[in-house]
Formats: C-alpha cells, sequence, structure tokens
C-alpha cells in the first residue's frame, strides 16, 4: 500500500474538530461527535493511493473532507476494474455496509488527493452501540450507499459512455467545490471500464458541444445544466435517495 503524501493543500490544515469538513460528520451532534473526536486523525490522502484491496480486512474508516473522493471498485481476475461507487466529503469509507472487521470485497482508492478523518473501525462501532440516532444515521447512510452501487450495476449493463462518464463528472464536480476537475483521461477510463480511446472521443464530443474543456490531466466543467441533460437517469436517481434517506447531511 502507498503511504505516499499529496502536496499541502492551500486551504488550512484539517483538524480533528473540523467536523464540518466532512458533511456525515457534521450531522452528527456535538455529545455525539465528541465520542469519536479523541480518535479522528487528520491524514492526507495523495491520488492513486489504495486505501484497501479485495480480502483486506478493514480496520480504519476514512472520511473524505472538503474535496477528496475515493472509489469502490470492483476488480476482476485479470486486474481490470470498474466503478461501483463514489464516496466524498458526504460519506465514508470501510466497514461501513459490513459494519466492522470484515473482509473488503472490493478495492478502495484514492480518485481525488486531498484530506480526510481516519478513525480505528472499531471506535467508530464502538460508539454505534451507545447511541441509536447514530447507528441509525450510519445505517440510512449504509443504505445510500447500497442505492449507489446497484444503480451502477445498471449503469453499467445498460447506459452508454458518454452517459456513464457525464454522471460521474456531475458526482464530482458537486464535490470539487469549483469548475476543475483532477482527472485524467485513463484514470476516467479505468473507473468506467472502458478503453482509453473511448474516454478521449466522448470527452472529446462534450467538449465539442461546450459542456466541458479538457486540458491536461484535467477537465473544466463549463455548462453544467448542459451536463446533466447528457447524463443518464442514474446520476439523478442516486442524488434524489441520498437526498431523502440523509436530509441532514445534503445540504
Ligand atoms: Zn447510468
Amino acid at each position: 500500500m502507498s503511504q505516499s503524501f499529496v502536496a499541502p493543500t492551500r486551504d488550512p490544515a484539517l483538524r480533528a474538530s473540523d467536523r464540518h469538513a466532512n458533511r456525515l460528520l457534521a450531522a452528527l451532534n456535538a455529545r455525539e461527535y465528541a465520542i469519536l473526536a479523541p480518535h479522528l486523525e487528520p491524514i492526507q490522502l495523495a491520488r492513486g493511493r489504495v486505501l484497501f484491496e479485495p480480502g483486506d480486512e478493514v480496520t480504519t474508516t476514512y472520511f473524505p473532507c472538503r474535496k477528496a473522493m475515493v472509489s469502490l471498485l470492483i476488480v476482476t481476475r485479470d486486474g481490470r476494474e470498474v466503478e461501483a461507487a463514489t464516496i466524498g466529503r458526504e460519506g465514508a469509507v470501510g466497514g461501513i455496509v459490513s459494519e466492522g472487521h470484515k473482509p473488503a470485497f472490493g478495492r478502495a482508492m484514492v480518485q481525488i488527493g486531498g484530506e480526510a478523518l481516519a478513525i480505528p473501525t472499531s471506535h467508530l462501532e464502538a460508539a454505534k452501540t451507545g447511541s441509536t440516532r447514530f447507528t441509525d444515521l450510519f445505517a440510512r447512510y449504509a443504505d445510500a450507499l447500497l442505492a449507489q452501487m446497484m444503480q451502477s450495476v445498471a449503469c453499467n449493463a445498460l447506459h452508454t459512455a458518454e452517459e456513464r462518464a457525464a454522471r460521474w463528472l456531475l458526482a464530482t464536480h458537486d464535490r470539487a467545490g469549483d469548475n476543475i476537475i483532477q482527472l485524467t483521461q485513463e484514470s476516467l477510463a479505468e473507473m468506467l471500464g472502458v478503453q482509453r480511446t473511448t474516454v478521449s472521443a466522448v470527452t472529446s464530443g462534450l467538449a465539442a458541444r461546450g459542456l466541458i474543456r479538457n486540458r491536461r490531466g484535467r477537465v473544466e466543467v463549463l455548462d453544467r445544466a448542459g451536463l446533466e441533460r447528457a447524463a443518464c437517469e442514474c446520476y439523478r436517481a442516486v442524488e434524489d435517495h441520498f437526498a431523502r434517506l440523509l436530509p441532514e447531511v445534503t445540504t
């Protein structure tokens, strides 16, 4: 596992007390957060860092903060991978669905570098046993994550590469905080499970219609509404379900 760190961002350094840097943590009340706070460690996540591989025992839960984004990827035996879920500052990764120390089924990889608050999963589980509201919040988040994965099954099987690329760009744009998404064609191809030439054709098409601008290693969103029209229904379906399940996490 790579332990390399990204260069510091321009934002002030993250502290364990910065619970508003992650919306799931921000939804906890002060008393609930105080139970977790002593065990939360601010860390830097470098793009490409693998948090866990299939079969690894998950011992750490990560709350991506600010712009950081983690992909849950399904890896096939021949090494190919495709994204099942995208997790940013609205959520957490590691031991969420399985609740505790269980082997991971997929690979968790940092897609957009940034900061996170990390906690031993055992501390998160202990906090849940002491608070029904806490348990309820994380159970609803697990439901939302499962819904996103279920939607990805349909998306990967039924929707075009362009629709899926637009969906992914929208989900990332939501978390980016500005119009620039740090993204290489190669990593987009990996996440969508398509050839790089396919991604190149798709992004060129979106750019030709004025929706995005391709730059070296990044994509600029020029027409958000147009990108929503270009995406399949999956983006809106996942967002709406999340908002229904977790209104206090949605802003
Ligand atoms: Zn779709």
